[in-house]
């Protein structure tokens, strides 16, 4: 199918979304919304078009064999349930070999991996799988906390309530020591 058709399909279909909810897809404000919905879901889903992993490819050869910790790093993503956003910060700690990459490589692939459909416990999964691949560490530790929209503006209406999880891989996986070093440095 050609890319306008389909793209001529899914301006209908929002079309049909806002009837859907009980409004006016012809009425002033709504006019163009259809196209920016598109667009935004494009952005949203950026993250598909692109393998996050390249981001950490670019590696400096380091004698440093201690944690690591890059904390607070800011994700927007979108719950695969819901379309609705969640959002927070992920704290990503590993402990090199000899492989260390850049800081803002590793927001970057945080952002790739964000900007897909996803569920918080998958993407905390692909952070830690993804540091393990490509610096091969002696241990990577992720800590993700997210506020989800979908809690928040339906169902349970629960306006504060925020999720952690975490994944452990190597040696954080092993040794309670290492988790603590790491739990102790995020506070
Ligand atoms: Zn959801």
């Amino acid at each position: 199918m050609a890319i306008e058709v389909k793209t001529e399909i899914i301006l209908e279909g929002i079309k049909s979304l806002i009837e859907f909810c009980g409004d006016d897809p012809a009425r002033d404000g709504l006019q163009e919304t259809p196209y920016r919905v598109l667009r935004a879901f494009q952005e949203y889903t950026a993250g598909n078009r692109e393998d996050p992993k390249k981001h950490l490819q670019k590696t400096f050869q380091v004698d440093h064999q201690e944690l690591v910790l890059v904390k607070d790093i800011e994700f927007h993503s979108l719950c695969e349930h819901h379309f609705a956003p969640f959002f927070g910060v992920a704290h990503i700690g590993y402990i090199p070999q000899e492989k260390i990459t850049g800081l803002s490589k590793i927001a970057r692939m945080v952002e790739g991996y964000a900007r897909r459909f996803q569920v918080q416990e998958r993407l905390t999964a692909q952070l830690a799988d993804a540091m393990e691949d490509v610096l091969e560490p002696a241990g990577t530790m992720v800590v993700v906390e997210a506020k989800h929209m979908c809690m928040c503006g339906r169902g349970i209406r629960k306006t504060n309530a925020s999720t952690t999880t975490s994944s452990v891989r190597g040696i954080f996986a092993n040794h309670s020591d290492a988790r603590a070093e790491f739990l102790s440095l995020l506070k």
